[in-house]
């Protein structure tokens, strides 16, 4: 999908209670805001300009560690002067752009189906926004206190991201006077004339606002997790006058091992493994073993760079699976140290990595020692 977006990032949330501010506070165990930035990268936003308050670049620095292809820039004290500002950097970007959503951060769970839908709502209207028909009662407070009832019938709940088509919302905020109050984008094209359609909105894409909210988002978070596999399988052959180097560890051995950088057979299967599980590769498209660079460079480098992968795409290494297969050298001797470097390397307790061993009954190229094999999983817990 080809999209611009906002994301505004800069209420106080005076109403969540004392702490920091909403978007900064963890749900499912990062910020609030990574939740929104890193669905709309994943969806294809781009430019994506995060829209933050005066003197918290860092705080927005440190939430989206790791996330590769967003931009900040400073909001103002109403939400459409934040707008604006969003606004005004895409104009600035050489990005060609037809369309811009503008989300708020403190709505964590959109997800591309809410994006595609809203989108395709764009070749019939300027704009389009979720929209949730009122299932509570409404009543209006009278002068005494008391409570009468109110129709609800023709009213909607209206949520963000809210999609434009992005000449239209530009010549909407020109036309707005700089002092207007607006609660949201669709209310400033239809003040300037641009029509908005509806698509269903979506009870998830609740705004948090008060302490309560964040309870029920960290419930629904786990939710919007899943734990994913890899599996990855590496062998190298044995050779005189190489250092034998597995694991993360050099071993004494009569031979080692020839092959890609320093041919860790078993860190190589482990860096398949990881890459698999969150759909990267293999570890020759990161690393092409044509490139001198990576010859004779310690394996950890591969593992250390799946592993920060894993990170910046807001997952979690749940545990590791590491089988070597020889008859010689006897893997036993060094199997702790091996698992406190894979830990180490990884940042894991250590019960999180099993490194084991077993050999082919003298079958096979291993059997005849010609060369050892590894294979690994690896089990991630990752957004969905
Ligand atoms: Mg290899």
């Amino acid at each position: 999908m080809e999209f611009s977006a906002i994301i505004v990032a800069g209420g106080s949330g005076q109403r969540a209670g004392s702490g920091p501010a909403k978007q900064w506070r963890q749900v499912g165990g990062q910020p609030v805001l990574r939740w929104s930035v890193a669905a709309m990268l994943q969806a294809g936003a781009k430019p994506l300009i995060v829209v933050v308050p005066q003197g918290a670049e860092a705080e927005a620095q440190s939430a989206l560690e790791g996330l590769q292809g967003w931009h900040s820039v400073i909001g103002g004290t109403r939400r459409t002067d934040s707008v604006r500002a969003g606004l005004d950097a895409l104009k600035a970007s050489p990005h060609p752009i037809a369309s811009v959503l503008i989300h708020d951060a403190a709505r964590p769970f959109v997800t591309a189906k809410h994006i595609r839908a809203l989108l395709e709502s764009l070749s019939e209207a300027e704009g389009a926004v979720p929209a949730l028909a009122m299932a509570d009662s409404l009543k209006r407070q009278d002068d005494e206190g008391g409570l009468t009832a109110t129709s609800r019938d023709g009213l909607y709940r209206v949520q963000t991201p809210q999609a434009f088509q992005f000449e239209a919302l530009i010549k909407a905020y020109d036309a707005l006077p700089l002092d207007a109050e607006m609660t949201d984008d669709a209310g400033v094209l239809e003040a300037s004339g641009g029509r908005v359609l509806a698509v269903p909105g979506d009870p998830m894409l609740f705004k948090l606002t008060y302490p309560e909210d964040f309870a029920m988002a960290e419930a629904l978070a786990s939710r919007r997790r899943a734990v994913r596999i890899g599996q990855g399988i590496d062998a190298h052959r044995f050779g005189a006058g190489e250092e034998l180097w597995l694991c993360g560890i050099k071993i004494d051995h009569e031979m080692g091992l020839i092959g890609h950088s320093d041919a860790d057979a078993g860190l190589h299967a482990l860096t398949d493994a990881i890459l698999g599980a969150i759909g990267e590769g293999d570890i020759g498209d990161h690393f092409p073993p044509t490139d001198p660079q990576w010859r004779g460079v310690a394996s950890e480098v591969f593992l250390r760079h799946a592993a920060d992968l894993v990170l910046a795409k807001g997952g979690v290494i749940i545990n590791i699976d590491l089988t070597l297969i020889c008859e010689r050298p006897k893997i036993k001797p060094h199997r702790q140290a091996m698992r406190e470097r894979v830990a180490e390397i990884l940042g894991l307790p250590v019960d999180r990595v099993s490194i084991k061993a077993t050999t082919t009954e003298r079958m096979g190229f291993t059997g005849r020692e010609e060369g050892l094999a590894a294979q690994a999983i690896a089990s991630i817990d990752m957004p969905l």
